[in-house]
């Protein structure tokens, strides 16, 4: 698959990149978003700022992690994509996002969805993975092991993902999460009505 192929698909990552700034889940070049397209990863580059980034910019990668030649470099969360692509057939879009109320909750170490809204999408708990250093195989592995089947979860310390077979559904999932986050921020944990 050459470059002026993916090109759809690098719009379709440097629109979610402009979305997630513009949605507030991510400020300047923080978090990344990558999608799937056969054996190829197309993924955020390294600190380009969101708002203004551009197909071009973005960066290639294949499933062993190895960058295209002459292209942009990638995240440096690269690892924790190609974890994700490699662990679960099922998924072609990965959002990475320090989003602030879901990252808050990533430090406490627990998200519990309260609105049924919330519930129906997020599920009762959202899990949180084992801290490790930002752009380690550890963390990649760790976030893996986090989200097993499901399609979203919190990184300790750190920020939240969410992934998806369509990129709508992953970004959906992250402005469900921040959500959902704040609204538990906002209720305090004695005032929660559970089942209601
Ligand atoms: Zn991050």
């Amino acid at each position: 698959m050459n470059r002026q192929s993916l090109r759809p698909w690098r719009k379709g990552v440097a629109r979610a990149a402009r979305t997630m700034a513009e949605l507030g889940l991510t400020h300047w070049s923080s978090g990344n978003v990558s999608a799937r397209v056969g054996d190829k990863i197309v993924i955020t580059p390294s600190g380009v700022p969101y708002a203004r980034l551009q197909p071009r910019q973005i960066a290639t990668l294949d499933l062993a992690g190895e960058a295209a030649a002459g292209a942009s470099l990638p995240s440096s969360e690269w690892r924790l994509h190609v974890a994700l692509y490699r662990a679960r057939e099922d998924i072609a879009c990965v959002v990475h996002t320090h989003s602030p109320a879901a990252t808050a909750a990533a430090c406490r170490g627990e998200l519990i969805p309260v609105t049924h809204e919330a519930q129906i999408f997020l599920g009762e708990r959202v899990p949180v993975s084992d801290s490790a250093p930002p752009g380690s195989w550890e963390l990649a592995q760790a976030v893996s092991r986090s989200l097993g089947d499901g399609c979203v979860a919190l990184i300790a310390n750190h920020g939240a993902v969410t992934v998806g077979e369509r990129m709508e559904r992953a970004l959906a999932l992250a402005v469900l999460l921040e959500e959902a986050a704040r609204t538990q921020q906002a209720v305090p944990g004695s005032c929660l009505k559970r089942g209601a």
